[in-house]
Parts: C-alpha cells; structure tokens; sequence
C-alpha cells in the first residue's frame, strides 16, 4: 500500500531561503496557463500566493490543499502529517530544560534565537486542522492521519507524556535531533562535531535512542542513525554493526516500529536514507516493523522515494508495512 507516515507542514527559521522554497512549491504546482515563468506577470502571481500564504498559515486549506493534490497524483492511500513538538508554544518549558541556551555560550545563543524563531505555533491549533481536513481528504479516497513527533530526553519522560496527554493522535513518533542538549541536525552548530571522539558521540547517540525505543511512549521511532546528517561517520564495522543490532533489539522486544526515510538522502549532506544500507538490513534480519516516510517540509516534497523505499524492502524480504489509527497499528501487505 501507497503511504507517507512522516510528513510536515512548515518549518522556520523564516529566511528568504524559505520564501524562495515555498514559491518553488507553488511554481510546481498548476499556474494559471496564460502566465510564462520570468515574466513579470507570474511574479506578481507568485508574490500574491506568497502573501496568501503568510496570512493564511500552515495551517490553512489553501497550505494543506496542494498536500492532498499531490497525494492524489501520487496515488497515497495514507498520509501522516506531523508537526515537531518544538514548533508549540506550549512545550517552551520541556526545550528551555533540555537544550543548551546559556546565552553566555556561543552554541547556546545560537540555539536559543533558533527556538525562538521555529517556536511559533499552538498544538491545539494543528491538531484542530489536521482533524478537521480528515473528512475531506477520505472523500478523495485518503485516511489523512493526526501524528507529532516528539523528541525525546531522558528522565522527562512524564513531562511528555502530559504534554500529549489530551489530543487524538494517529501515532506518535519519537526522535532524537539532540546529544546533551545540542541540536545536532542544525548548520548552524554542526562545527562541534569537530570536539567530539565520534565514538564517544555515536555511544551517547545510539544510547538515547535505544532509552527512546524502551520507553514504550513511541509507535514508532524515527530516522534511527540521522546523527551521519553531516557526513561524520565511525569507520568500525564492529562498532556500528553492534549497535545496529542492540537497537534492532530494542525495537523488536518491544514492538515498536521505524520507517525508512528519506530525508537526509535528498536535504542533506550525507545524501542517504536513514537508517542506511547495513543498518537496513540488520533491521530486517530482525523482523523489525517498517512504515514509509518522504519527511517532506513541503507539498511537493510529498511521497518523495516512498515508492523507491517500499521496492527496496521488498527487495530484502519484508512482507508487509504497518500504519497507525488512533496508536492502534494496522499491517499491510507491501
Ligand atoms: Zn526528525
Ligand atoms: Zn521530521
């Protein structure tokens, strides 16, 4: 079955970069015949969808309308939407304690102004959306799923759980973007990866995914080796290898899915699905539950190497793919 379980709607900071990106998107969308891109008509077209879009939001109908476009010309049966827990106003508390913001530090200001800047939104504003668009989109033949993903930190596992507590979520999907309270997945602060023995650092890594994975909270656990995101690797086979199987392990013992996504392969650096070849295959041995996931930021993005991914599993021998409805997990043959 056709399925993107790992999709998001908007993401700052807000640069001009990001404007440029959302007026690509809707430059790949329909534009009204009459208008030849470079002209000056289709400028002024764009910066009106731009100005749309900024008054409208995320979101909108008019947003969340060129996601269901493109899941229809793709032929998705279901798709995820989720939204990352640092975007709510509402979880300040449960970032200000686990990540570095002393504004004293380099890192920490640099951090800080980035929270500001991505933490923009009310949750209850998302889920009311997303639950919202979930008729309209069934109507076309689409189960349009309510997801988040969570980050995870050690020993706050009850503040999370309060923070979820409450909403209809499909699934939740839990993810770690930060080692000690650096976010590590940010260009801004990727010059620390140089301070670090990267054994040492894939340790502390690996270690908190396998505590987020045993923590039961999550349905699934989300690009699994994403700390490769800039291309500092640990050239041990032994090394990595151990580690693929102590958190395939940890999935299976506790039936806790991950997807196969697409993100770093095509925005990042490394340029590679998460988790990567030996890891996949690791995970398969194992029999470990997969879901499919573009981590499009996009409409466009949507779906993105779904198709591709799905086939490589295929490939390696798993039978089917599990998706979520309210946390209750459905199996279907790939
Ligand atoms: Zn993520
Ligand atoms: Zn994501």
């Amino acid at each position: 079955m056709k399925m993107d379980y790992h999709v998001h709607l908007e993401e700052g900071p807000y640069t001009l970069k990001w404007l440029e990106r959302t007026s690509k998107t809707f430059a790949s969308f329909d534009i009204p015949c009459e208008l030849e891109k470079g002209s000056k008509e289709f400028m002024e077209w764009q910066v009106k969808q731009l100005q749309k879009r900024m008054d409208y939001g995320c979101f909108s109908n008019f947003w969340l309308d060129l996601y269901l476009e493109k899941a229809k010309q793709l032929g998705l049966k279901e798709v995820g939407i989720v939204d990352h827990l640092y975007r709510f106003k509402e979880t300040r508390d449960y970032f200000e304690k686990n990540m570095i913001l002393d504004s004293f530090n380099p890192m920490g200001q640099v951090q800080s102004d980035w929270l500001d800047q991505v933490m923009t939104e009310s949750m209850t504003d998302f889920v009311e959306a997303i639950v919202k668009e979930k008729e309209k989109w069934k109507l076309q033949g689409i189960d349009l799923k309510l997801g988040i993903e969570a980050d995870y930190f050690e020993g706050c596992e009850a503040e999370l759980i309060d923070l979820l507590d409450g909403h209809p979520w499909d699934f939740v999907i839990g993810s770690v973007h930060f080692v000690d309270g650096w976010g590590f997945d940010n260009p801004q602060t990727a010059y620390a990866f140089q301070d670090f023995n990267l054994k040492d650092l894939y340790n502390r890594f690996f270690t908190t995914v396998e505590r987020a994975i045993r923590s039961g909270l999550f349905d699934f656990v989300a690009h699994l080796d994403n700390l490769k995101v800039f291309n500092y690797q640990v050239e041990d086979t032994a090394f990595n290898q151990k580690w693929y199987e102590t958190i395939a392990d940890a999935l299976a013992e506790t039936g806790t899915a991950t997807e196969v996504n697409a993100g770093l392969y095509y925005r990042y650096p490394v340029k590679e699905m998460c988790p990567g070849p030996s890891f996949l295959k690791t995970l398969v041995e194992r029999e470990v539950e997969f879901t499919l996931s573009s981590d499009s930021h996009y409409p466009d993005d949507l779906g993105s190497y779904t198709a591709e991914n799905s086939e490589k599993l295929k490939e390696l021998g798993v039978k089917s793919l599990v998706s979520f409805d309210h946390r209750v997990k459905t199996y279907h043959p790939i």
